[in-house]
This record gives C-alpha cells, structure tokens and sequence, in this order.
C-alpha cells in the first residue's frame, strides 16, 4: 500500500510530468500542462468533455479537439492510461501507479482501489496464445455506496 492521498500534492505530479515530457521528448507547453494538472486533480476518470470544460475556465482558446489529441498523446506515451466503462464515452486515468477498478455498473463512476494480491495475479497461460502480457488490471463491477443509497431512498419512498 502506497500513498493513497497524494492527490493533494499536485505539484509533485507536476514536476513528475515535466519529467516525464523531458524523457519522451515532449514539450510541456502551458496546455498540456494544464491538460495533466486537471486529470491529476480529480479520481473521477473524467472523459475528455469534462477535462474540456474544466480547463476552459483557465484557458478560454483551449478547444476539445486539442484536448482530445493531448490526451491520446499522453496514452501513447504511456503518461496516463485509457479507462473502458461499458456505454460510456472513453475516460482517461491519470494514476500511474498499479491500481485497480472499482465500476458502478449504475452511475458508471471509477474507483481505483490498490492491491498487492491482484497485482501479483498471473495471466492464464492461454492468453499467450493472444499476446504478449503486459500488465494485469482486475476490474471488478458493482453498485457504489452513493448509488445504494439513492436505491435505498427511492425503495423508501415508495413503500
Ligand atoms: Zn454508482
Ligand atoms: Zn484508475
């Protein structure tokens, strides 16, 4: 279990971004900065609209589309990695640490949990039959507390 609470130091995963850009070769330029501060300031796996909108109100010239092509710059480049939620448009997961995911199946919010267990999982010798093993991410489906209680409430009511 590392740090669990490092969201606050934002200004560590600044300087650790920088260092990412100076390794891959990329220019740390005011809006991909910005781009990396949002994703980083949130554990919500925000989709690019959001970022978007967010950044917008610092940076009023910043468009989706280069949102967009920052995002996919820094997946291909390994600096933050691409969440799949079932039905939901493409969301972005700025922790580089190994973690795992938490999916309301009901409200379609991602929490990223840590474990050593699953982090030590090894891949079904099949699945070398489709590839060459990375990592392994376990992402495990349910109802968040937020979305039990609102059930909770609604069952409430209306008996
Ligand atoms: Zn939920
Ligand atoms: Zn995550």
């Amino acid at each position: 279990m590392k740090n669990l609470d490092t969201k606050s130091d934002i200004n560590s995963d600044i300087d650790d971004f920088m260092g990412f850009c100076r390794g891959l070769g990329i220019k740390p330029t005011h809006q991909r900065t910005e781009i990396y501060r949002e994703l980083m300031a949130t554990e919500d796996h925000p989709n690019a609209e959001t970022i978007y909108e967010n950044v917008k109100k610092r940076i009023s010239a910043i468009s989706l589309d280069t949102v967009y092509r920052t995002l996919r710059l820094f997946e291909q480049k390994g600096i933050i990695s691409r969440v799949s939620a079932a039905g939901e448009s493409m969301r972005f997961d700025g922790n580089t640490k190994q973690h795992h995911h938490f999916i309301c199946v009901e409200c379609g919010k991602v929490r990223d949990f840590y474990s050593d267990d699953f982090n030590n999982l090894v891949a079904p010798e099949d699945v070398s039959n489709l590839g060459k093993v990375g990592s392994v991410h376990v992402e495990i489906r349910g109802v968040c507390n937020t979305c039990q209680d609102k059930n909770h409430e609604k069952t409430k009511k209306s008996g």
